[in-house]
């Protein structure tokens, strides 16, 4: 969301700008690629349930769509801003693009707070948007998926409604639908399980063993969650997570310094990752500050939460254990939080390659829905093992070879192949 003064959409075209000079971009492929090429701005009436009408304001938002539809997920959060889906459908183009996927990047949101609406409102409105939208997205054209507050049951609710509006089945429209439905295997899991795998892969090359390490965690959303149930079933140690509690209207850090029962935890959150604070007093966690996680003397942090939380200001609160930063969420760092960062010499793996495993199951959700045919969970985990890992190798690869820091390294790879379509396509 724009925190005061931060604009995600700021830090998106400044990391775009300094990696198009540190590999020439022309001009045109330049101005084409740090911006959207299609915006939606649409309002939403949608019916409550004391009889009134809400008019809610939604966006869709298609980045770059040259190496296939635009993809990326819908986001329901009252804070949500059009500069932050700006930022995030240009990250998405990044993510599919470094992972090798053949889609483009967008993202869509709405500004509401879907923990005051009931579920019969949350219909109405998914199907609203939805309505909106109908020309102007779809399986060939951009495939939207659940993101911050949006869930399996909504991404149905506007499938449903997308093949009323069009007459048939379309079940590659959306992904990240419930398993049954045209959902897949492993898509639940597959954000947080690539966030480890690249870890895994980054440990493997720094030669630390996985099961001598500590993390603290910022989120226990979806991809929190299963990031610290691979990180811990690796032999890992989360010894914090912050969370954000919505009935105090702030966010807590629970801490146990002898490891936190991931399972446990997971069964006392809310469907919006709220963990129940008397329940985790009484498993032994103390309670802290919400932005204590970082401060933790750990060797691994994992922001999996919302971006602008790595900034100089809360830079100077990191121990000097930390070796490694992994950005399960989107945009977590500024751009001068980086240069700290990288003279301190800290490991980072970067958001779009990072947290790439969600949308890397949303594309074998579509193939296998074209296919009408579905995977079992393991062949869904190994694909997304294999391209996890390999997007990590190619990345750190090219880190090594030319002295880059991660987050360019995979910005060189990924905008090159984009850079490469628009080209091929003749749209330059
Ligand atoms: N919302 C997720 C992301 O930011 C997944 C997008 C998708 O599956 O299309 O990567």
């Amino acid at each position: 969301m724009g925190q005061g003064s931060y604009n995600p959409y700021e830090t998106a075209q400044t990391q775009f700008d300094n990696v198009a000079d540190l590999i020439g971009l022309e001009d045109s492929v330049r101005q084409l690629l740090r911006q959207p090429i299609r915006e939606f701005h649409f309002t939403i009436p949608v019916k409550m349930d004391d009889g009134s009408t809400k008019i809610f304001n939604g966006y869709r938002i298609q980045h770059n769509d040259a190496r296939g539809p635009a993809k990326g997920g819908i986001r329901f959060h009252p804070l949500e801003t059009v500069d932050t889906i700006r930022a995030l459908a240009m990250w998405m183009t990044w993510k599919c693009a470094v992972v090798d996927i053949p889609l483009g990047g967008g993202k869509g949101g709405v500004i509401c707070d879907p923990h005051n609406l009931s579920k019969a409102e949350q219909e109405r409105l998914c199907r609203g948007y939805v309505r909106q939208l109908a020309k102007n997205f779809g399986p060939y054209a951009d495939v939207p998926a659940p993101d911050v507050m949006t869930s399996g049951q909504h991404m149905l609710w506007m499938m449903d409604e997308y093949e009323a509006i069009h007459g048939g089945h379309y079940p590659g429209t959306i992904t990240g639908k419930p398993v049954g439905m045209g959902g897949s295997l492993g898509r639940k899991e597959a954000t947080g399980y690539g966030v480890i795998y690249t870890l895994r892969e980054a440990l493997k090359v720094l030669n630390i063993d996985i099961s001598k390490t500590t993390a603290s965690l910022q989120g226990f959303g979806n991809v929190a969650e299963y990031a610290a149930r691979l990180y811990t079933s690796l032999g890992g140690t989360i010894v914090a997570i912050s969370c954000w509690d919505n009935n105090d209207k702030k966010a807590y850090t629970f801490r146990n310094l002898k490891g936190i029962d991931i399972e446990q935890m997971a069964q006392i959150k809310d469907a919006f990752g709220t963990i129940d604070k008397e329940k985790a007093v009484a498993m032994g966690c103390e309670l802290l500050p919400g932005d204590e996680w970082i401060a933790q003397d750990v060797d691994i942090l994992l922001p999996c939460a919302l971006e602008n939380q790595i900034t100089p200001e809360t830079f100077a609160k990191i121990s000097d254990r930390v070796k490694v930063i992994c950005e399960g969420a989107n945009g977590p760092t500024t751009p001068d939080a980086d240069e700290l960062i990288k003279a301190r010499k800290i490991y980072l793996i970067p958001d779009f390659l990072c947290n790439a495993g969600g949308v890397t199951c949303s594309y074998f959700e579509q193939v296998q829905c074209n296919m009408n045919y579905f995977w079992s969970l393991e062949e869904v985990l190994e694909k997304l093992d294999y391209k996890m890992t390999t997007a990590f190798h190619a990345v750190h690869n090219l880190a090594q070879e030319k002295g880059l820091y991660m987050r360019d390294a995979a910005y060189v790879i990924a905008i090159n192949r984009v850079a490469e379509a628009v080209k091929l396509r003749g749209w330059v």
